[in-house]
């Protein structure tokens, strides 16, 4: 088919026999448990690499009024709002050796984000910094993050290389105590939880991951130490190395390149191809941005957000294949939104997503010279199945005569990992080098993954009652604030989000501070949250039934049961917060019966 072309019935109806089929090739019956942590004897692929000299200190005790877990956007945007209501005593505890989180810890060569810089890099208007490039690399994102941290005076009090272990309540004095894996002991009025979703590497596992004798570490790890080089790229330890990397999603997609121009040779292990769309990143200008007015950054992503929430917009301010894909639904949507007529609607969508897909296959088909390697990269899935990624380099690293593309899906993934390579249908391919780029366990850093028990009142275990009554929310037990997309609104734009519940966060601490009362929402007022996600909660899972296994839809066995997001959009979400924070607060703010200490 040609690019754009719009199939017909007929067409349509093949797409989804193949679509099917590539889907049965690859899910597995393990699901999410086909993966496995790292830790324990895979400690090495957990530890910080990016750590210069002795991390030794004695151990902590003091009293804070605000103690932050996690150092990413999420916990220093909280410090920063903190910051402006004129909250002093803020204590960030994060496990890395800096501000940063996701950025902190992915500096494998070629990481940028894959939002437009202008509106994923939060605080602009308030330090002044303009992005230098449309899709800003990790550095540069790392730097502004230090820079908020900075300007808002969080370092000081910051404990780096430092995890919390558990949160204990003392109903005598009200506080939460903090223990860490320093021997710290922190008392807290409030403890923000700001863990990220991202956090916990993942590892594919394979018979024999462990048996693997030559050098290994994951993406979110790297080790500059063993390749050389820079995020640039210039990897000179590996100009002698046969390389493997297992993995192409939206870091392989854009480590693949890097790799492909410093290795001897380089072995990319696939078991589903990502869409991957033109990037056309380039540097910018203030002018390019208009950021000579101010307020300029908070005008950009309030525009951006409008766009991919599908509200109607009259300009489109950032322009990127995110609004593009938003504003073709949104063409589609007032035929469904005047007519109601579902059918239709998803008849109007399917085409469209076909159209789309045809397209993204036609590129890998102009780019790939040898056609079966294009074939196995083309992606035969609906658009929105998985993480779309974007590269103007991606395709064309596999014309190097020192890339070979391994499709895995025959195989369910590789089958066997020995001392000295890789095993894929029955034959050995000898690596010195295994890089595994295969994500994160999505959402289940600290709290959700029971890593950080949550004792509250009377000793309670948060997860123990989320596991009797589903897990339910309205800002947690008592003074304890979660932050990230959790029965919560989302966005492709995360940061915006996070910023959003930063200055939510803020206010409530705020407001109770003034109040001398705690943030504690009766079972009532945290039940009609639940009831009101739920009512209008969308059916998506005969949409994620059909797609190809990934994290979006578990591995292929569905969504989890209840509502995990509001349901209205971001927008929305926004507003019914502000207009929360202007009205309603009191009633999740109860009278502190202690002194504090
Ligand atoms: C490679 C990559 C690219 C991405 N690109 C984009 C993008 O383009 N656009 C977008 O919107 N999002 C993107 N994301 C998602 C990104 O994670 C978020 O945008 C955002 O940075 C998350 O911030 P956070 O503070 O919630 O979490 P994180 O940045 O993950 O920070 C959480 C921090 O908590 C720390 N921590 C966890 N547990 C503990 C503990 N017990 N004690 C102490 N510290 C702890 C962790 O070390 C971590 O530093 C990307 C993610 C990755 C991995």
């Amino acid at each position: 088919m040609t690019p754009r072309h719009k199939p017909n019935h007929k067409e349509l109806a093949a797409l989804r026999r193949r679509y099917h089929v590539e889907r049965e090739r690859r899910v597995r019956p393990d699901g999410s448990s086909q993966y496995q942590g790292t830790e324990a004897e895979f400690g090495y692929y957990a530890a910080d690499p990016y750590i210069k000299g002795p991390t030794k200190r004695e151990a902590f005790h003091d009293t804070v009024e605000v103690a932050v877990i996690g150092g990413g956007f999420g916990g220093i945007l909280a410090g920063a709002r903190l910051r402006q209501q004129g909250v002093e005593r803020v204590r960030i505890i994060e496990k890395g050796g800096d501000f940063g989180g996701t950025w902190y810890w992915n500096r494998y060569p070629g990481v940028h984000c894959d939002i437009e810089s202008h509106v994923y890099l939060p605080m602009l208007d308030e330090t002044g910094y303009v992005p230098e490039w449309k899709y800003a690399p990790g550095q540069e994102i790392r730097r502004h993050a230090m820079r908020i941290a900075r300007k808002f005076n969080l370092y000081p009090d910051a404990l780096f290389s430092t995890s919390v272990t558990s949160l204990t309540w003392d109903e005598a004095s009200e506080t939460w105590a903090v223990a860490t894996d320093r021997g710290d002991m922190i008392r807290a009025a409030y403890v923000i939880n700001a863990t990220g979703t991202l956090t916990n590497p993942k590892l594919p596992g394979i018979p024999g991951v462990e048996d693997f004798k030559g050098h290994t570490f994951h993406t979110s790890r790297w080790d500059y130490a063993y390749t050389g080089g820079t995020p640039e790229g210039g990897m000179i330890g590996l100009a002698d190395k046969r390389v493997g990397v297992v993995g192409t999603g939206a870091t392989g997609v854009q480590v693949i390149p890097k790799l492909a121009q410093d290795a001897a040779h380089l072995y990319v292990f696939q078991r589903t191809p990502s869409t991957v769309d033109v990037r056309a990143n380039r540097r910018t200008t203030a002018r390019d941005v208009g950021a000579d007015r101010s307020g300029w950054a908070h005008e950009r992503r309030e525009n951006y957000l409008r766009i991919v929430s599908g509200e109607p917009e009259e300009q489109d301010l950032v322009a990127d294949q995110w609004t593009a894909s938003a504003g073709l639904l949104e063409k589609l949507l007032p035929s469904f939104r005047r007519h109601g007529d579902r059918k239709a609607f998803e008849a109007a969508y399917e085409a469209a997503d076909a159209a789309k897909m045809n397209e993204l296959r036609s590129r890998v088909e102009q780019t790939v010279t040898a056609p079966d390697t294009a074939e196995k990269l083309k992606p035969w899935y609906r658009y929105a199945c998985k993480r779309p990624t974007f590269s103007d380099t991606y395709y064309a690293a596999f014309n190097r005569d020192n890339v070979t593309l391994i499709d895995t899906a025959d195989t369910h993934g590789i089958e066997r990992i020995t001392e000295r390579g890789v095993v894929v249908d029955n034959n050995i391919l000898e690596i010195d080098c295994l890089i595994f780029a295969t994500g994160f366990f999505v959402g289940s850093s600290g709290i959700h993954s029971g890593k950080l028990p949550v004792h509250g009142r009377s000793g309670t275990q948060l997860l123990h009652t989320w596991a009797q009554h589903g897990p339910r929310t309205l800002h947690g037990f008592p003074n304890l604030i979660q932050m990230g997309s959790f029965q919560n609104a989302s966005s492709v734009n995360f940061t915006h989000i996070l910023d959003e519940q930063a200055t939510h966060a803020a206010a409530l601490v705020a407001a109770a501070e003034a109040a001398n009362a705690l943030v504690e929402p009766s079972p009532d007022t945290e039940d009609a949250w639940i009831a009101l996600l739920a009512k209008d909660a969308p059916d998506h899972e005969w949409f994620h039934a059909e797609c190809t296994p990934g994290y979006y839809n578990r591995e292929g066995l569905g969504r989890p049961n209840g509502p995990t997001a509001y349901p209205h959009g971001a927008v929305a979400f926004h507003q019914l917060l502000a207009d929360w924070r202007k009205g309603s607060m009191d009633e999740v703010l109860r009278p502190r019966t202690a002194t504090r200490p």
